[in-house]
């Protein structure tokens, strides 16, 4: 499919949604993503003609849901280049892959004075599973800072680097000041310690193509609704050997091989992590949202944000008294930003008085904002279905708020 933003817009339906007597300048996209008309499609035929449940029952709408459930598997398999199907483990999101690992492998391997590192630009769900487990094992979180850039400091990652730490687990895209961190470097750095690597791609999944082959990463997580599918589904990969070893996250139906009451044994994977029903709709929705993104190319995908971003970083840095968090050397069209003595809450409200969406607050990573010494900033954070006229409209809504503060 050729790039033709009006037509890919056209997609969209929530594009087309009015806010103030004006279409939707949607640019909140790293809080969740606006889904394509077949997203949608798949989601309404599961409820209206196709509702049962997966892996159970032996008639037709049955086999039906389990098929299409795990022709999603299978999609995912594809657009992330995992080995093997019994490495995608589906969950409700990127927090419960994280939780997944943590009580699971967490909880089995690591003991007292081991050591986590994670980054000062973790979002929480990358913090606070980690420090519940320190808590209850006495391990030790360590942590890669930034610098004023947004910048991973890499020659502290290195110093920090040693043999108690048992988990590395970082972010690859920085939801709040959209830095693309370098993780090859760190994985394969991770390796010659031996320690595990766990990416967080929340932010990374919707903006460039995925390999976790040619990462090697040990796991990595991501939600479906930040990818343009639905909420409430996420995946975790994991290398099938480490997940064979790790025990079971939650116990119920589906997870078991056969249960007594003397003993119960265990699923194969990639079943053994997903016990219970399952959000199959939304399951069954992410499929079409992957298969959307690889009809359009990342390569056409990561051109046209390319060019938002240089758009976006110049216009902005042209309004006085305006200054970027976040001006890594590699970088997604997200632009957290202060506004000289205006409160973010403030921009916020009032940009949305002009039909433009933006997130303001600490976006679940207040160490970030706590290196930059601010409580909040303003984030407007695009997708590739966003234009350089979202941006002037951008432009145009902080004028005014500008004027209303002058
Ligand atoms: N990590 C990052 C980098 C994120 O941006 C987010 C969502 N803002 C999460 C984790 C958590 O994702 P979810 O709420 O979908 O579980």
């Amino acid at each position: 499919m050729p790039f033709d933003i009006q037509k890919i817009r056209k997609d969209f339906p929530n594009l087309a949604v009015n806010v103030k007597g004006q279409p939707i300048t949607y640019l909140d996209n790293a809080a969740t993503t606006f889904k394509p008309k077949s997203v949608i499609k798949a989601v309404h035929e599961y409820y209206t003609t196709g509702t049962a449940n997966v892996h159970r029952g032996l008639h037709e709408l049955s086999e039906k849901a389990t098929a299409q459930f795990e022709a999603t598997r299978e999609t995912i398999k594809t657009f992330i280049n995992a080995q093997k199907i019994s490495e995608i483990i589906l969950t409700k999101g990127t927090t419960e892959g994280i939780n997944l690992v943590m009580n699971s492998f967490g909880r089995a391997f690591l003991k007292k004075g081991d050591e986590i590192l994670v980054s000062e630009m973790e979002h929480h769900s990358n913090i606070v599973p980690w420090q519940m487990l320190c808590e209850e094992k006495g391990c030790y979180l360590k942590v890669i800072p930034i610098n004023d850039n947004g910048d991973l400091d890499i020659e502290q990652f290195h110093k920090l680097l040693n043999k108690r730490i048992k988990l590395i687990s970082v972010v690859y895209v920085s939801n709040s000041l959209g830095t693309v961190n370098p993780i090859q470097t760190i994985i394969q750095e991770a390796r010659r310690f031996k320690i595990p690597v766990l990416i967080d791609g929340a932010q990374a999944v919707s903006h460039f193509p995925i390999d976790v082959q040619a990462l090697d990463c040990d796991f990595f997580v991501f939600s479906g609704h930040k990818l343009f599918g639905p909420t409430g589904v996420g995946v975790l990969y994991g290398k099938e050997e480490l997940l064979n070893k790790m025990p079971p996250y939650q116990g119920g139906g589906d997870m078991i091989e056969r249960v007594s009451f003397e003993k119960t044994t265990y699923n194969i994977l990639p079943h053994k992590f997903e016990a219970g029903t399952p959000n199959i709709a939304s399951v069954i929705g992410l499929k079409p949202a992957m298969e959307y993104l690889q009809s359009i190319g990342f390569a056409d995908i990561m051109a046209h944000e390319e060019k938002l971003l240089a758009y976006g970083t110049q216009v902005l840095k042209k309004i006085k008294g305006l200054r970027i968090i976040g001006n890594a050397r590699k970088k997604v069209p997200v632009f957290s930003f202060d506004l000289k003595g205006i409160h973010a809450q403030d921009i916020g409200t009032l940009v949305n008085e002009e039909g433009v969406a933006i997130r303001t607050g600490h976006h679940c990573t207040m160490p970030v904002m706590q290196h930059f010494g601010l409580k909040a900033t303003s984030r407007a954070a695009l997708a590739f279905y966003n234009t350089k006229e979202d941006i002037d409209h951008l432009i145009h809504a902080l004028g005014s708020v500008k004027k209303i503060f002058a």
